[in-house]
């Protein structure tokens, strides 16, 4: 497959990579459908990220296609389209059980394009899919949902909802006529599980549209 590659500071390139294969009964393999670049992406092509080894796929927020499915899992299947998150949840840890996903001691938190290859390649490895991944309901595009990757699901939605607003009034301004900004703004505050969220989302895109 190809994939971009970190080669260490300032050196990245688009590579033939070998495809990723599941190595965990809880993981899943994806087609990636859309991804995004982050600014964590940069900050790890600056050179600010030293524990990122040279030879790592960049790229931690996606929309996927299930194509290859661990023993194990049991909440998605082949020909699912889900939504990656920058966060892995080893769902076990103290910290996964007090909904701090971000600070998992079981092998996830962020980890995707900084600790192992990531989603800006045509496939990716997926840890921990039951409890990391989160399906997209029929009739929502990818940019409706993929910014959800970074925002809601990272922080939670009560941090989700002032790191948005924040963004909204100064950052993005011009662009909250935006689809997608819609979507994130509307889930960022509307309180409730990500997956409510979204099954809303279903409901109401028209809406938004
Ligand atoms: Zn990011
Ligand atoms: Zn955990």
């Amino acid at each position: 497959m190809k994939a971009l590659v970190y080669h260490g500071p300032a050196q990245r390139s688009w590579d033939s990579v070998p495809d990723p294969k599941i190595e965990a009964a809880s993981d899943i393999v994806v087609k990636v459908d859309s991804s995004t670049i982050c600014g964590s992406d940069l900050h790890i092509l600056k050179g600010d990220v030293p524990e990122t080894p040279p030879g790592t796929v960049l790229g931690h927020e996606a929309i996927g296609t299930v194509i290859e499915v661990g023993g194990s899992v049991s909440t998605v299947a082949k020909g699912d389209r889900v939504l990656l998150s920058c966060i892995s949840a080893c769902g076990r840890c103290r910290f996964c059980k007090e909904g701090h996903y971000g600070l998992c001691s079981g092998g996830g938190g962020w980890i995707f394009g900084h600790l192992i290859d990531g989603l800006q390649a045509d496939l990716a490895r997926m840890p921990f899919a039951d409890t990391s991944v989160y399906k997209v309901p029929e009739g929502l595009s990818d940019v409706q949902v993929l910014f959800l990757a970074d925002v809601a699901i990272n922080n939670g939605v009560e941090d989700a909802r002032a790191r948005v607003m924040e963004l909204a009034y100064d950052t993005f301004a011009a662009a909250a006529e935006t689809h997608a900004l819609k979507v994130v703004l509307h889930a960022a505050t509307n309180p409730g599980p990500v997956d409510a969220q979204l099954g809303e989302l279903a409901v109401r895109s028209p809406a938004l549209v």
